[in-house]
């Protein structure tokens, strides 16, 4: 205690008080400074005042603190008391005159003491010499004292060494003086960081964003730690949440320089540390140091905080168990955040390809309507859907299907703005939402980019694809349509472009609707003749050109429509295929076709033709499909290795186990296996050689190509065949409908042949009408 009343146990009656020094209220200040005042027993202090006792021979010495009311001995020799009123210090007058000793040879002599209590009554002061105690300002804060109760002198050698003990205990107090101030930073930090961790580990607690709770923090940093800068890193996204001042050390270039050195070192040992730690900025820097926290979820580091600090400061374990503790709540908030991100996420985004989900899709058009001013239509929706993408899964296996969804997602992307939206509907169906493309130029260059988009080819680990999509486009707000009906007009649109009907890019109008009626429509009544068994098979001659005789047939089916006609297999196939009714009617066909050949065995056993039907890769990759078609076999009585499956081209064959597995029995039990319309899909000749497969069809379509003047084949045609050969397939060749396609095949050496020029799919009566004409055994 500096100031208040007197407290000693000294009467200051008699005493003449020493006036106060000019600088009094400074030096007062800068005591308190020491929290000396009231302390004793200092073992180094108490070395000092005996050896100044023993080197004068005196009975007593001390240390003495002059206070505003009261004197302090921090440490004293035979006085026996700790404290007196500042009216009857010696010391009082001896801070006086700072440059100079006080002397006092007999106080009984001296004006100043001859009253003094200490003089007149115990100790019964005689002899007094103060040597002041300055510090680094240049202010006394009190005396290194001797006293004796007679009076006497002090030779000029104990004065010099009492000089030099009074320099020795100024020291000593600066070291004091640090020292508390270092308590106190420390106690300071102590609270700061606790108040850190409260507010990180109450922010755990509650829900909050990972950067609500860095800002939090933030606040309770005090700027009297010292620290110059911080900044949070978001490790996630590269991106930092911002770089904070020091308000009372405010930005300036210095500090920025220092960033950048630290930015320069990504390597440094910064982000692998799993603990907070001083890590030094930059040989150039090393005046600073510069705190790393890493916030951690499980092993990713997901955030750094860091912080730059102007001094070389050591790693107290404390202080990184504090920003450990505090990092361990700021991972809690970040997971937390992460977690609630990604159901977000998952909620809205289709996992495969990142693009959003219908959910989405429909609210953006619904954002978009009740923004769009109806007389300036300002966005745009795509629906997009992949020609092929089923024949692509089924020949190249899930795998590089997603492969494709992935690539064409992020084409889209790479050809969209920020503010647009691309979602997944379904399987292969996209839309690009285009918002406000206002310009129309720019319209047209999306138009452009879009179509452009899917003419380069895909390459897909190793495999080239060539994938067209079919696109419809419609203006969103237009004729104040609802969200699902932009949508369907779109989707309506698209079929337009499938179809054939409309090149590139369809846009949505009134077509559109008409045809989406129709759609549903043809969709009703595919599937009512299908679940009431409304079909029918035809049989095509697969004729042998070396003789010119039928040797097989092609089973083909047809829907009876209810007046009686007959709807082609290409005109209901794809239907049933986006129905998932494929394996439903292949099942129908070869339970039929079986019951025939059972039911007429004497009209077609004898001919010994090979039967020869189509099944979707869908049936054939189905578990205990194999079985069921030996089964069925077994059941007609008909010779297995008289009967080919036909399928479409297919890699999926070396891919798909169930698949490879089926086909493998059926080879064993003597059934052929075709592939159909060999060419139009995406199979590698030369892969061919490893294929399971006995027979290639190739398709129509080469045959088409072959010219009535021109006496040479088309180059793919003969390329085609002669791979087949070497393989050692059979070949048939479908399609053909003159003499000149049959001629140029036979000289390819193509042996069996198959088309209108020989006869159309018949009903069966016809077939054995036609068979009766020509026929023979294979
Ligand atoms: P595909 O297996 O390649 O069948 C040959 C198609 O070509 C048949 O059409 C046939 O009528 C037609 N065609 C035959 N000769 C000629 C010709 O000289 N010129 C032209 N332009 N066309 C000819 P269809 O019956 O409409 O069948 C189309 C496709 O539907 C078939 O192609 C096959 O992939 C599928 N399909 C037919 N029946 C079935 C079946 O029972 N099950 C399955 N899963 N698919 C079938
Ligand atoms: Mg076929
Ligand atoms: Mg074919």
């Amino acid at each position: 205690m500096i100031s208040g009343p007197c407290t000693g146990n000294t009467s200051s009656k008699g005493a003449v008080p020493a006036p106060l020094p000019a600088n009094e209220a400074d030096r007062i200040a800068a005591l308190r400074t020491y929290e000396l005042l009231d302390s004793k027993d200092d073992p180094l202090l108490n070395h000092i005042t005996e050896m100044a006792a023993s080197l004068v021979e005196a009975p007593m010495a001390a240390i003495s603190l002059v206070g505003d009311q009261r004197q302090w001995f921090v440490s004293e020799q035979g006085i026996h008391i700790h404290e007196t009123c500042r009216d009857v210090s010696f010391c009082a007058h001896a801070i006086l005159n700072p440059a100079e000793p006080l002397i006092v040879p007999d106080a009984l002599l001296d004006t100043r003491f001859v009253t003094n209590p200490l003089v007149t009554g115990k100790p019964l002061i005689r002899f007094y010499a103060g040597f002041p105690l300055i510090n680094p300002e240049g202010l006394p804060l009190g005396t290194l004292c001797i006293l004796d109760t007679k009076p006497r002198d002090l030779s000029k050698e104990q004065g010099a060494m009492l000089l030099r003990l009074s320099l020795i205990t100024a020291q000593l107090f600066e070291t004091y003086r640090s020292n508390v101030m270092y308590r106190h930073l420390l106690k300071m930090e102590k609270e700061v960081y606790n108040r850190m961790i409260r507010s990180s580990s109450d922010l755990a607690t509650k829900a909050s964003t990972f950067d609500n709770a860095l800002h939090s923090i933030m606040r309770h940093l005090d700027p009297r730690l010292g620290w110059l800068s911080a900044r949070f890193r978001n490790m996630q996204t590269g991106g930092s949440t911002g770089i904070f001042y020091n308000p009372e050390k405010p930005h300036d270039e210095e500090l920025e320089l220092l960033w950048n050195v630290i930015d320069s070192k990504e390597s440094s040992p910064i982000s692998e540390s799993p603990h907070t730690e001083f890590v030094h900025a930059a040989p150039t820097h090393t005046e600073y140091s510069f705190l790393a926290v890493p916030v951690r979820i499980r092993d990713r580091l997901v955030a750094l905080l860091e912080f730059l600090f102007p001094d070389h400061r050591r790693m107290d374990p404390r202080i990184s168990e504090i920003f450990n503790t505090m990092a361990i709540h700021l991972s809690i908030v970040a997971e937390r955040e992460l977690v609630s991100l990604e159901l977000l996420r998952r909620a809205t985004h289709d996992e495969l390809t990142g693009a959003v989900n219908r959910s989405v899709v429909i609210e953006t058009l619904e954002k978009c309507l009740s923004e769009s001013d109806l007389s300036d239509p300002d966005s745009f929706l795509f629906y997009i859907d992949l020609d092929g993408f089923k024949q692509i899964n089924d020949n190249y296996g899930h795998r590089v299907g997603d492969l494709v969804l992935q690539e064409v997602a992020k084409r889209l992307r790479d050809i969209s703005r920020h503010k647009d939206v691309i979602g997944r509907l379904s399987g292969d169906e996209f839309v690009l939402i285009a918002r406000n493309p206002r310009v129309i130029k720019g319209l047209d260059g999306l138009f452009e980019r879009l179509t452009e988009n899917f003419r380069r080819p895909f390459d897909l680990e190793g495999l080239t694809l060539r994938i067209n999509a079919s696109i419809g486009a419609i203006v969103i707000g237009h004729q104040g349509l609802s969200s699902s009906e932009i949508l369907s007009r779109a989707e309506g649109a698209m079929y337009l472009a499938k179809s054939g009907r409309r090149q590139g890019i369809s846009i949505a109008d009134e077509e559109v609707t008409k045809l989406l009626e129709d759609r549903r429509h043809t969709d009703g009544r595919i599937r009512n003749a299908i679940h009431e068994e409304r079909l029918t098979l035809l049989f095509q001659p697969i004729v042998d050109l070396a003789d010119g005789r039928t040797s097989g047939l092609e089973v083909l089916l047809r829907i009876i429509n209810k007046d009686g006609s007959l709807l082609p297999a290409k005109e209901f196939i794809p239907i049933v295929d986006r129905l998932n009714l494929l394996p439903r009617i292949d099942d129908w066909v070869l339970v039929s076709m079986m019951g025939l050949l059972k039911e007429k065995k004497q009209e077609l056993g004898h001919r010994g033709l090979f039967i020869s039907l189509n099944v979707s890769p869908i049936s054939l990759a189905t578990q205990g499909f194999g079985d069921r078609v030996i089964e069925l076999i077994d059941s007609s009585g008909y010779p297995p290795s008289l009967i080919i499956l036909e399928i479409i081209e297919t890699v999926l064959l070396e891919k798909n186990s169930t698949l490879l597995e089926n086909v493998t029995k059926l080879r064993r039990r003597g059934v052929r296996i075709a592939i159909d319309d060999f060419g139009t899909g995406y199979s590698n000749l030369l892969s061919l050689s490893k294929l399971p497969i006995d027979l290639i069809k190739i398709d129509q379509s080469f045959v088409h190509e072959i010219v009535e003047e021109d006496s040479n084949s088309p180059l793919l045609l003969q390329t085609v065949v002669a791979i087949a050969k070497s393989l050692g397939y059979e070949i048939v060749a479908e399609g053909i409908e003159t003499q000149s396609q049959a001629d140029r095949l036979m000289e390819l050496g193509t042996r069996y042949v198959q088309g209108y020029l020989y006869s159309t799919p018949l009903p069966y009566k016809d077939l054995i009408e036609h068979l009766s004409k020509s026929s023979r055994a294979v």
